[in-house]
């Protein structure tokens, strides 16, 4: 069965004191047994604060990038072992933040990809095309490519520690949110090129997250979607009650 998930992605947002506040409320306000996993993703100098105040909770930490390298002369750079070191074992790869601003293609993606799962980090993947290339109508043709060149090398035993998220580049930050139908569309054609490429349970089994503007009230009809197992949360996860909603947005 899969999973409903709601991971916060903090992005560049939340120095320590910030984090630790927000921690606190979270901590304090997350019901007992939430009908969903919850990951944040704070920043890198956040993460080992964030495990020591949230490892007696079910919210799990996630890191927001890593080096496919395992350690060397990589100035800036961060290593899987590093993050584990710190108690982190989810990272978020492919965020389109990353591809369009730091130049991450899909073939750096996959070798990210492989080196997390090498390490037997849990990833979550986004795709999802830009406003361009949906006005085109060459959107499916996009979440293909990237699904094909950025994660389709793994084993298929690998995807159980595999999340997606499809996240449309219009709909990021910008408080347009593609429709409930637009989301449904585009996991299904997911679920079915994840069939094609490996078979029906490991399409099945995989959870796949929108992102993208999803707020305290919109969140419920988007998750009501067949094929869409919940979300990852840019800017409503940076406040407690928001993101709270959002996590407690299950049927
Ligand atoms: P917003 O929720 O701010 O649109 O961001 C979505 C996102 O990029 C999450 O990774």
């Amino acid at each position: 069965m899969r999973k409903n998930i709601v991971a916060g992605n903090w992005k560049m947002n939340n120095d320590l004191a910030e984090t630790s506040e927000l921690l606190t409320h979270l901590k304090m306000q997350l019901v007992k047994e939430p009908t969903a996993e919850v990951y944040i993703a704070p920043a890198f100098t956040c993460l080992s604060h964030a495990f020591q105040t949230l490892k007696e909770t079910p919210i799990k930490v996630a890191a927001q990038n890593m080096h496919f390298e395992k350690k060397g002369a990589f100035t800036g750079e961060v290593s899987a072992q590093m993050l584990q070191s710190v108690g982190v074992s989810t990272v978020i790869l492919g965020h389109s933040e990353r591809r369009a601003q730091f130049n991450e293609t899909n073939e750096i993606l996959a070798k990210k990809v492989s080196a997390a799962i090498e390490a037997d980090m849990e990833v979550i993947f986004c795709f999802g095309e830009e406003l361009k290339e949906r006005k085109a109508g060459e959107h499916f043709d996009v979440v293909k490519r990237q699904l094909e060149e950025g994660i389709f090398h793994l084993s298929k035993e690998s995807w159980k520690k595999v999340i997606l998220a499809y996240e449309p580049v219009w709909a990021i930050g910008t408080g347009e949110t593609a429709s409930p139908d637009q989301a449904q569309e585009v996991h299904a054609f997911v679920r079915e090129t994840i069939a094609g490429k490996y078979d029906e349970a490991t399409a099945n089994e995989v959870s796949i997250l929108y992102g993208g503007s999803v707020k305290a009230d919109n969140a419920r009809e988007i998750f009501g979607k067949e094929d869409v197992d919940g979300g990852l949360i840019g800017g409503a996860s940076l406040n407690a009650i928001d993101f709270l909603a959002i996590v407690n947005s299950f049927e």
